[in-house]
């Protein structure tokens, strides 16, 4: 996900141009409409499929019926088990809670022993026979892209909500049966291959099933295939979207995302991919599946080419999800334990790195221009440069402490996604001059799904670490170095030393913005009152003692609210003395404030002034821009960089090969290399 909720780049978008697109001509018999083809899994054992159905027909209650049917369990008893959280989103579902009525029989109809032994697992004494669990679940409350929910216009779920595993039996095909349907003229869009006809589905094991969430409700669903391989966006929900622009610039993405992992039938990792997409008011997230995605917009989002393109990179991030963390993964994020949560210290590499490459996929495909790119990295940049976690944390431990986030995370916290990406940026364009340009990330995406292609297991933060710093050939240890500074340590990126690689430069600059006590003023549901949310470190507030939660009554004794607080504190001059009376809990304080004069900082990455020819190389290798370099035409320097990356990236570094010389020469021990012809 992005972290379920947090990997979204998507911008707050504008109400528009209403255009009600939405509906499927009413059929009366329910549609099923899952792709014909199975994703790539792991076989299925021979064992009979156990057989789960899902009702929806009483949506007014918000409750699924659930009957599983189990067979060919050995043993007396058996745990049945709801997992306890929904892999991409790292955080507790709580999903057992709406979990209620469980009834154990045989196909008969007999009662079978079953004993609840903690809040997630059913004992059922079985004695190894066929048996059947009936229970149902609430999902009352729509709890977005990662959740679940029914009512009389549509049911969502992702697995996790809804299905029992039989522990020890995770890796028995589940043939999964749609029932009944929530409202008429409701189709079934999952990522899920159909079984036969009408709405039955196969998956080739449980965490197939949970990887693939279900909508069944009326969509607008746009088919297109690149390729050979076949893709479905299925809207809920009005839109003011253009069907013939989402196919145009989702086939370039996808293009785009093939062409990272070489581009031939070995670099795609599904046969049919379907992207669902909740149009509805403040969603703004995705979640990834092995061969779909879920992704919550804003209906109105895509009138603005601000927030059109923030949908877009949205998208390529979960697209991208399809190698980067579903299948070239961290050990821990497959096969799941759905018990616990689990930990691993890479999700900089898995959502940073996704995030990077949404990035790079719309500057490579021409849906993001070179302007809108570089002001993206610029905001990514402030963001980081804005967070006093990032000299506290490094990004390995924020991503292993992703499931509980600190009160004050504003303060203590790096944001992983920011600063993965920002560190990709870094290492590709580093990676890129120590090999003359025959090497990138590009190259280690692809030795990465090679080895997941030969493999099928995920890896560790060392064979990670090792696959870049192999990348470097001879100087592998200034790759070893950045990981030691950037991914390990606490260092500040040296923007300026890495962008200069493709003649960019980041710029800094400082705006009087009026008087700042550097704490985040909230507003208090119910009155409105102005509630101090975040004392950020070593700012004015807190060193006259304000602290997290304090209630603002008033300033220089004059009522405040949320809404006018911050204006009088804009308006405050630097160095003056103000009092702040403040609730804190029961007692009334004063407090003597003294604002600085904020210097809103400012950063624009932006062109050298001159830029070399090995310089504009980089760039368009890099970026895919053909920005024309003094004296060189267009096709000179497409015929350069083509040449570039039709090279063995397996080749040496030393092997001659046309390349971009390194603006800091002297730290390159290799010798000149004459730039392409
Ligand atoms: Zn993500």
């Amino acid at each position: 996900m992005l972290a379920a909720m947090k990997a979204s780049i998507s911008k707050c978008c504008g109400w528009l141009l209403v255009a009600a697109l939405s509906g499927v001509p009413g059929s009366a018999a329910a549609q099923a409409v899952a792709p014909a083809v199975a994703p790539a899994v792991a076989p299925a054992t021979k064992a009979a499929a156990f057989v789960y159905r899902v009702g929806m027909d009483e949506p007014e209650k918000h409750e699924f019926s659930l009957e599983l049917n189990f067979s060919d369990i050995p043993g007396a008893s058996v745990d049945l088990q709801l997992p306890k959280w929904n892999p991409g989103a790292y955080r507790l579902t709580e999903a057992h809670r709406n979990l209620r009525g469980v009834v154990v029989e045989t196909p008969g109809g007999k009662p079978v022993q079953v004993v609840k032994v903690d809040e997630v697992t059913w004992r059922v004494s079985h004695a190894g026979q066929p048996f059947r669990v009936r229970y149902r679940v609430y999902r009352g409350s729509y709890n977005g892209i990662g959740g679940a929910y029914l009512d009389d216009e549509f049911g969502f779920f992702n697995g996790v909500y809804l299905f029992l595993y039989a522990v020890g039996h995770k890796d028995r095909a589940i043939d999964l049966r749609i029932d009944e349907l929530p409202a008429a003229g409701a189709q079934i869009v999952t990522g899920l291959p159909r079984a036969g006809q009408g709405k039955s589905f196969r998956a080739a094991n449980y965490d197939v099933l949970v990887d693939a969430p279900v909508h069944a409700g009326k969509v607008d669903l746009i088919p297109f295939a690149v390729g050979k391989t076949k893709f479905r966006l299925a809207m809920a929900g009005i839109g003011n979207y253009s069907e013939k622009k989402l196919v145009a610039d989702f086939t370039k993405i996808a293009q785009s995302a093939f062409a990272v992992f070489g581009g031939g039938p070995e670099a795609v990792p599904f046969d049919d991919y379907t992207f669902i997409f909740h149009l509805r008011p403040g969603n703004r997230s995705g979640l990834e599946h092995l061969n779909s995605t879920v992704i919550g917009a804003d209906p109105f989002v895509f009138g603005d080419p601000e927030t059109y393109r923030g949908l877009l990179r949205l998208a390529a991030h979960e697209l991208f999800h399809a190698w980067n963390v579903k299948r070239i993964r961290p050990t821990v994020l497959g096969p799941f334990a759905y018990e616990r949560e689990v930990h691993t210290s890479m999700l900089w590499f898995s959502e940073g790195f996704t995030s990077y490459y949404a990035w790079l996929l719309l500057a490579r495909t021409g849906l993001s221009g070179e302007p809108e790119t570089l002001e993206v990295l610029a905001e990514s940049i402030r963001k980081l440069q804005e967070a006093p976690g990032r000299k506290t944390m490094t990004v390995e431990q924020a991503s292993w402490e992703t499931w509980l986030k600190p009160d004050d995370s504003g303060n203590s916290y790096v944001d992983y996604y920011t600063k993965g990406m920002l560190i990709a940026v870094m290492l590709d364009l580093e990676i890129r001059r120590i090999s003359g340009g025959q090497r990138s990330v590009d190259t280690v995406m692809r030795e990465l799904w090679a080895r997941y292609l030969r493999l099928g297991t995920g890896l560790g933060p060392t064979e990670l670490e090792q696959i870049f710093v192999a990348q470097g050939g001879a100087a592998g240890t200034e790759i070893s170095e950045l990981f030691r500074r950037y991914v390990h340590g606490f260092d500040e990126l040296d923007y300026n030393r890495h962008l200069g690689l493709a003649g960019y430069r980041l710029e800094v600059s400082q705006a009087d913005s009026g008087g700042d006590i550097e704490a985040t003023i909230g507003e208090r549901v119910g009155d409105g009152a102005a509630v101090i949310e975040l004392v950020r470190a070593g700012g004015p507030a807190e060193r006259a003692g304000l602290s997290n939660n304090d209630v603002l009554i008033a300033i220089d004794g004059l009522k405040v609210t949320a809404k006018d607080a911050p204006k009088q504190i804009k308006a405050m001059a630097g160095n003056t003395k103000h009092t702040f009376t403040l609730l804190r809990g029961p007692r009334l304080l004063t407090k003597t404030v003294t604002p600085v004069t904020a210097a809103q900082t400012k950063y624009k990455v932006a062109s050298l002034a001159a830029v070399s020819y090995e310089q504009k190389l980089t760039r368009q290798a890099w970026l895919g821009y053909t920005a024309q370099a003094a004296g060189t035409s267009n096709d000179q320097l497409r015929e350069a960089a083509l040449k570039l990356f039709s090279s063995d990236p397996t080749a040496g570094a030393d092997d001659a090969a046309p390349t971009t010389a390194p603006p800091r020469a002297k730290k390159a021990k290799k010798k000149a290399r004459t730039p392409a012809k």
